[in-house]
Formats: C-alpha cells, sequence, structure tokens
C-alpha cells in the first residue's frame, strides 16, 4: 500500500492508470519519453520545499548550501554536455525559457524571423494570439514546396531585405537536419541575434547525431524533456556576453523561485546523457525513425520531405481520404498515441490538420528497435486503410499490448 493510495485514493487511481496507459500503449507523440527512474526519484524528493529565488551562491532566502551543490552540478553538466559558455536552468519549461529570450534581447515591437508555424514553427515563434506573435513583430519563413525543406536561399534573401533583429531556427515538426551553420552565417550577414531552440531535438544534437548549435549561437532554448529525457522543464544556453540578460529575464524578469526539485533531476539526467548508452539510445532513436518511416512508405502512406533525419516523421494523409484528426482518434484506440499536425502548405487548419506526427523518442527509450517499428508502421498501415473496422481495432489492439508486455519501462 503506498501512502498516497491511502491518503488520496481518487488521485492515486488517476496515477495508475496513466501509468496503464503509459505501459500498454505505443507512444508515438515525439515530444513525449520515459525518464528514469532515478529522474523520478529527484523530481518527487523534499527539494520540492526549498524556495531559491536568485542564482548560485547569490540567493535572496537562507539555507541554499545544498539546493546551490545541486543547481550548480545541474549547470556544470550542461555546459559539458553541449559545450555552453553560459547555462540557466531555471526556465520552468520550454514555453517560458522562450519568452524569457525575447525579453531579454528584444524590445516590444522588434522583429524576428521564425518559421511558418503551420510548416512546424512553435507557438512561441510568432503565433498570433501568442506573446511572441502579439508583442514582436513575426518574420515568417517556410519550406521549398518541392522539397518541403527549408528554404535557405529565400530565408537569406528575406533576411536581407527585411532586417530582423533577431532570426530563430529550430522547429517543433520539422523531420529534417536543421543547417545551423548556415543560419549564423545569415544572422552575421544581417547582423541579427541568433538564436536556436533545439526542444526537440537537444538529446540528438548532445550526443553528436544532430549539428549542435550551442558553441556558436547567441542563445540556445531547450526543454529537458523531449530527446533528452530529463524533467518537464528548460534551460537556456548562451554566449557570455548575454548571460547577465538572460539571468536577469528569466529572475526576477518573469520568474520567482526556480522549482529546485527539477533542477535536481535536470542534473540526473544530464548526467546520464554523458554516458554512452546514451549515445547509443539517441543513435537508436534516428535508426527507428528511418526505419518506421520505411514501413510507413511501403504502406503507401506519404512522408513530408519523403523521410527524416531525426527523430520525427510528418504523414501527409492527403491522398487517403481520411481526416487526420479521426486517424488519430482511431490508432488511440488501437493503442497508438500520435497526435494530428499541420504539414507545410496545408489547407486544413490546425484542428482539422492532413497530418499527423510521430516520432520515436519514447518506444526507443523501451528498448524497441527496427523489428518492432516495422510492426508498428503496418499496424498504422492497416488502421490508416480501415480506420472505421472496429475488428481490426480490437486484434491491433491486443497486439499492442502483447508487444508492450515484452518492453516493460517501470518495474
Ligand atoms: C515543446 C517545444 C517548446 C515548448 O515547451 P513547453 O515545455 O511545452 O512549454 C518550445 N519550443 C519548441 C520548438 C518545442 O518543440
Amino acid at each position: 500500500m503506498s501512502i498516497l493510495s491511502e491518503k488520496d485514493p481518487e488521485i492515486y487511481k488517476s496515477i495508475q492508470c496513466e501509468k496503464e496507459r503509459q505501459m500498454d500503449g505505443i507512444e508515438l507523440i515525439a515530444s513525449e519519453n520515459y525518464v528514469s527512474e532515478a529522474v523520478l526519484e529527484a523530481m518527487g524528493s523534499i527539494m520540492t520545499n526549498k524556495y531559491s529565488e536568485g542564482y548560485p551562491g547569490k540567493r535572496y532566502y537562507a539555507g541554499n548550501e545544498c539546493i546551490d551543490v545541486a543547481e550548480n552540478l545541474a549547470i556544470d553538466r550542461a555546459k559539458e554536455l553541449f559545450g555552453a559558455a553560459h547555462v540557466n536552468v531555471q526556465p520552468l519549461s520550454g514555453s517560458p525559457a522562450n519568452q524569457a529570450v525575447y525579453f531579454a534581447l528584444l524590445e516590444r515591437g522588434d522583429s524576428f524571423m521564425g518559421l511558418d508555424l503551420d510548416m512546424g514553427g512553435h507557438i512561441t515563434h510568432g503565433l498570433k494570439i501568442n506573446f511572441s506573435g502579439r508583442y514582436y513583430d513575426h518574420i515568417s519563413y517556410g519550406v521549398d514546396k518541392e522539397t518541403e525543406m527549408l528554404d535557405m536561399d529565400a530565408i537569406r534573401k528575406s533576411a536581407k531585405e527585411k532586417k530582423p533583429k533577431m532570426i530563430l531556427s529550430g522547429y517543433t515538426a520539422y523531420p529534417r537536419e536543421v543547417p545551423f551553420k548556415e543560419f549564423r552565417e545569415i544572422c552575421d550577414e544581417v547582423g541579427a541575434f541568433c538564436w536556436a531552440d533545439i526542444a526537440h531535438i537537444a538529446g540528438l544534437c548532445a550526443t553528436g547525431y544532430h549539428e549542435n548549435p550551442v558553441p556558436y549561437f547567441d542563445v540556445v532554448t531547450t526543454t529537458t524533456h523531449k530527446t533528452l529525457r530529463g524533467p518537464r522543464a528548460a534551460m537556456i544556453m548562451c554566449k557570455e556576453e548575454f548571460a547577465a540578460k538572460i539571468d536577469k529575464a528569466i529572475f526576477p524578469g518573469l520568474q520567482g523561485g526556480p522549482h529546485d526539485h527539477i533542477n535536481a533531476a535536470k542534473a540526473v539526467a544530464f548526467k546520464e546523457a554523458m554516458q554512452p548508452e546514451f549515445k547509443e539510445y539517441s543513435g537508436q532513436i534516428i535508426k527507428n525513425a528511418k526505419s518506421l518511416g520505411e514501413e510507413l512508405q511501403a504502406q503507401g502512406i506519404r512522408l513530408v520531405s519523403g523521410g527524416t533525419d531525426n527523430h520525427l516523421l510528418l504523414l501527409d494523409l492527403t491522398k487517403t481520404g481520411q481526416r487526420a484528426k479521426h486517424l488519430v482518434e482511431q490508432l488511440d484506440k488501437a493503442g497508438i498515441c500520435t497526435n494530428k499536425n499541420t504539414i507545410p502548405y496545408d489547407t486544413g487548419t490546425p484542428w482539422d490538420p492532413n497530418g499527423i506526427r510521430i516520432g520515436t523518442p519514447a518506444l526507443t527509450t523501451r528498448g524497441m528497435k527496427e523489428s518492432e517499428m516495422k510492426m508498428v508502421g503496418e499496424w498504422i498501415g492497416q488502421v490508416v486503410k480501415s480506420p472505421d473496422d472496429n475488428a481490426l481495432i480490437e486484434k491491433v489492439n491486443a497486439e499492442v499490448k502483447e508487444l508492450c508486455q515484452q518492453f516493460i519501462i517501470y518495474k
């Protein structure tokens, strides 16, 4: 009997219910992962009790000796992992981290360039009703209509014409390698701040499977809970010359006390990410994504840009005659969790788009490899062909459960 099950059986039950869902289902949401039990333990620790406004060695409240140790470990490990000059580990999540970058480097009304949201940008990259689109002037760039990859010539041309104060690269639904070096060159040519948001690909950047922009970009933000496989949170890495501005923007600019238990868990995750097993894991994420993509193509499903270089795939369902939102629901009934997503030049809307986004970080954490990806691809192909065949959905669901039982996440 756990303490929680006795004290609050309703919440206990909801957690057990979610645990079963995570255990018995194929998790393909590209931004999700399963953290280690060591990370969970740090997150659930008594460090949540402390107030630590300020930074290590310079706090407003007394009693931060032990907290300083943990936060400094998180900072030092992040620096080592990414080759960062300065790191702020206090952002509560990816969106607040991004907010701090705008707050630190731009004035209201200043312009910045970021990918069109329908083509894979995040809401904090200039969505009209998001603070980023409301307080700053978003100049959007896009992907080429044919290749569906970033059109660097058009981006350079537009940057030269419009002279944005900042250029943002790094995305939410872009399956290809981001040419960070070219973004750096363009920023230098037009005198713009050079910012990357590597929320999705941080684990791949840290292990060398994707170009790591941290050493030569002005600022890089990332969540810690996606491919990096740490607690739900974020951090900002920057050059020394922006350190004071970034730190001030986080505290006292936007936040109060840091979440010390989460920062301790970040340190744990960063240590894990420095191990050889994590490098192997990151390589397997990409192998799995490629092999899942090949199976989906064999099933007749078109992939945006024709494939993937990273952990994610964007399925174009336009020609299937099915609505993505309906397919997502039916796949979910079959035990396969995905999300609907716009695709470049989508004729639908964000609520009713033509794409589905999937990714392999979570399944790879479970230990699944190429042969399991083939099975997953086949199941998706079957559901896409006959989404309203209830017998099929039930059959797939049973097979999904059987596979999942061979790949236990938490004992
Ligand atoms: C996930 C994501 C974020 C936001 O993270 P939250 O923790 O959900 O606020 C920011 N930027 C990009 C590119 C993302 O993919």
